[in-house]
């Protein structure tokens, strides 16, 4: 113990960071997931020896005022020696965990907190990292290392050249607010987060977003079951309900003031500038469901809606689905409020939900998980960039969830080709070539939507997986879209939408 050193090293160290960066790249050759991650904030370390075998020892660190998240990363030398050192932590008030040696790496937040730790606030102020030492031999040394973030940012991935299409499901419902399910005696219960990611994982899908009612509390077990289901990319959710209409906000656990029409939240300005200083993304449910004693706030019907502060609209949910009878542009269908807001001048993307509340659906039927299943060109396997690619509008909704049909879509006008979500610019007389591909659907029928739908016509000689289709002119910003119906006439796959505009000075973005 008497060789014991204790450094605190803050960001503005970068020499010593530098250093350890070389030491990595030395040490392990190629640039490793790990060098993306940022700079610590602090650093901690030291060397116990034989002295300190079977004792405890604290290191203090300062936790800042309004710090959100804490992440501990520890390594240590000595092991060919059996050296051991525990990890535990402790607040200015608490003890808040102890992982032994099972974990080298542990995150804390007000909702959610690595299995072994508790979530809850971030007290500013004197924090202790707790070693124990069940094993040093006399003679032995080990140096340590623990490295802190606070509020570290994620690290950004590689981007691929490609997008990677990835289906999942934005909407359902757990023991956290009133998802049921039956329990192994056959009683109805409040249904564990478990057997939503069961049947997620079950129908393969890419990624699903658990969205409770007003609450983020499923996010600590969402943080258990992440290792199980590595299949599985969690987005952070919830489902703002109100008086006035539901919205999903993905992507963030901040906690929120939902109370619409509160004083704290007298409208829609005030409930969209929370939304941006957590940085999520909006989206509007089930926006034509009945209102009132029916459904309490289901429809949206907010007058003071600025839907250029909305990132995305349910067009197709789950339990509207159901009553239609499987039919997603019938009764209750979002696509006239979607489009209605994309004849605004909104750029606005689609997406679908299954509105899960009982894990244990048949999965053939509406609202089962994956029931409409929301598929998304993303620029990396991961929430943010799956978050981005709905922000752009580089989606479609698999009616069915049927795991095999795809849609791509383009646009080309001059020398230019954008997809679905993207914006073409058209010069003055040129037209523009639309091109569809569908996959996994024998003789289907292509459905265009938008200002122009009539004047779009097919161009002879293409088809089979393929198909061209010819505009002649735009005289103003407009939208595109394509929709895709089974041969016996049924919705099946709804594309979002590619953006016109005239260049030249007329061509402002709608
Ligand atoms: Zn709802
Ligand atoms: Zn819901």
């Amino acid at each position: 113990m008497q060789k014991q050193r204790l450094t605190a090293v803050y960001a503005a160290a970068m020499l010593r960071s530098i250093f350890a960066l070389i030491l990595t790249l030395g040490m392990i050759g190629p640039v490793s997931a790990e060098d993306l991650v940022p700079t610590p904030d602090l650093i901690l370390s030291g060397t116990l020896t034989g002295a300190d075998h079977q004792t405890y020892r604290e290191l203090a660190f300062k936790v800042p005022a309004r710090t959100k998240q804490i992440t501990v990363a520890f390594s240590y030398t000595g092991q060919a020696q059996k050296s051991v050192i525990d990890l535990g932590l402790r607040d200015p008030q608490r003890f808040r965990g102890w992982s032994g040696g099972n974990k080298s790496e542990f995150t804390l937040s007000e909702a959610s907190a690595t299995p072994s730790y508790l979530p809850g606030p971030l007290p500013k102020g004197v924090w202790h990292l707790v070693l124990g030492v069940p094993n040093m031999r006399p003679k032995a040394e080990a140096a340590y290392e623990a490295r802190i973030w606070f509020d570290r940012p994620a690290p950004s991935p590689a981007q691929p050249e490609a997008l990677v299409w990835l289906r999942g499901d934005l909407h359902m419902h757990t023991a956290h607010s009133d998802g049921t399910c039956l329990s192994k005696a056959g009683k109805r219960v409040a249904c564990p987060v478990f057997r939503t990611l069961e049947a997620a994982a079950a129908r393969g899908l890419d990624f699903i977003s658990v969205t409770d009612h007003n609450t983020t509390s499923q996010a600590n077990s969402l943080k258990e079951l992440a290792p199980y289901f590595d299949g599985l990319i969690l987005i952070p959710g919830r489902e703002i309900t109100t008086f006035q209409g539901h919205a999903n906000l993905f992507g963030t656990e901040a906690p929120l003031d939902f109370r619409l029409g509160s004083k704290a939240v007298p409208d829609f300005a005030a409930l969209a500038d929370q939304v941006q200083a957590t940085g999520g993304l909006l989206s509007i449910n089930h926006p034509a469901m009945p209102s009132g004693e029916v459904c309490m706030g289901c429809g949206w019907s907010l007058s003071s809606t600025d839907y250029g502060r909305v990132g995305a609209m349910e067009v197709v949910n789950g339990g509207g689905l159901a009553i239609a009878g499987g039919r997603a542009d019938g009764l209750f269908s979002g696509i006239k409020a979607w489009e209605a807001a994309l004849n605004a001048g909104f750029r606005l993307t689609g997406i679908g939900g299954s509105d899960n509340h009982d894990p244990g659906l048949d999965p053939s039927k509406p609202s089962a998980i994956g029931v409409p299943t929301t598929v998304v060109g993303a620029q990396g396997r991961d929430g943010p960039s799956i978050l981005e690619a709905i922000r752009l509008g580089h989606v479609f909704i698999d009616v069915d969830g049927s795991r095999t049909l795809g849609l791509r879509v383009s646009a080309r006008s001059g020398d230019r080709t954008v997809i679905m979500g993207d914006v073409l610019t058209v010069s003055p007389g040129a037209g523009v070539v639309i091109t569809v591909a569908v996959a996994g659907l024998e003789s289907p029928q292509i459905r265009f939507s938008g200002p122009l739908a009539e004047q779009i016509r097919a161009v002879a000689g293409t088809g089979a997986g393929e198909q061209k289709f010819e505009l002649d002119k735009i005289s103003g910003p407009t939208w595109i879209r394509v929709d895709v119906l089974a041969p016996d006439g049924r919705l099946v796959l709804i594309g979002n939408p590619i953006y016109l505009k005239p260049a030249g000075p007329a061509g402002v973005a709608p």
